[in-house]
């Protein structure tokens, strides 16, 4: 078992205040550098910056095909398999990193989770996660969020709870025991965010099924990220 420390929560770089983005600007939130900052370790990313293109750099969009590319506006580059080698490399520092939250600009083509795709004479525009965000949302077992639901004290300190509790998951022991135990713990936390997913989540930990201890413990990050997610959703601006 490890013991409980700072949570770490992974930001987009623009959102830090970084001078990362297209036009060479930043777009600082002054709760994650201010009050934020102050329980968790801030890791920072930028995937476009890692992809090679720097800043100011030409505007990137999505198309509406599946699977969704990532090209240049004004030259129509395919800069997708640029884009899909940084956010893999990234993914990989933040799990090393042991983040257990990241939090996503909205609208951008790399980090935001719904973002509007172009069509061509063929196709109907529509939307898709960006290319950085579509890989966490495959594989990271982080909470992932993007700024715009981090916009009301509720949610704000929504969020902080979650990362916190997301922390003990992380350092807590493998096994049904430890894995009820937490769920006592927490079972008010979560009854308050949605009962219903609570209850899932209580029969998961029962593990009638007597799942080995690690798969059980899966399941349960999954749910738990599911209700962490969807209450904060809810709360979007
Ligand atoms: S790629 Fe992400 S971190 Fe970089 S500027 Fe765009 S939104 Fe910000």
């Amino acid at each position: 078992m490890e013991s409980e420390s700072r949570p770490a929560v992974a930001v987009s770089a623009c959102l830090l205040g970084e001078n990362v983005r297209y036009d060479g600007s930043h777009k600082l939130d002054a709760w994650i550098t201010g009050s934020l900052s102050s329980y968790v370790s801030l890791i920072s990313f930028c995937p476009e910056i890692r992809m090679g293109l720097g800043s100011p750099r030409p505007t990137l969009h999505l198309t509406a095909e599946n699977p969704v590319r990532m090209l240049e506006t004004a030259t129509g580059r395919d800069v997708s398999s640029l884009a899909h080698q940084a956010s893999a490399q990234i993914f990989a520092e933040l799990r090393n990193a042991r983040c257990v939250a990241v939090i996503l600009k909205s609208r951008s083509p790399s980090c935001g989770i719904e973002v509007s795709t172009r069509a061509n004479a063929s196709e109907r525009p529509g939307s898709s996660p960006g290319i950085f965000a579509e890989t966490l949302l495959h594989a990271s077992g982080m909470l992932l969020v993007e700024e715009t639901a981090l916009q009301t004290e509720t949610a704000r300190h929504d969020f902080v709870e979650a990362v916190f509790a997301l922390e003990r998951f992380r350092c807590m022991e493998t096994g049904t025991a430890a894995l009820q135990a937490f769920h006592r713990k927490n079972e008010y936390l979560l009854m308050a965010r949605d009962s219903t997913l609570c209850a899932r989540l209580g029969k998961v930990a029962a593990n009638s099924a007597r799942l080995p201890g690690v798969e059980v413990m899966q399941q349960y990050r999954k749910e738990l990220l599911s209700l962490f997610e969807k209450n904060l959703r809810n709360q979007a601006a």
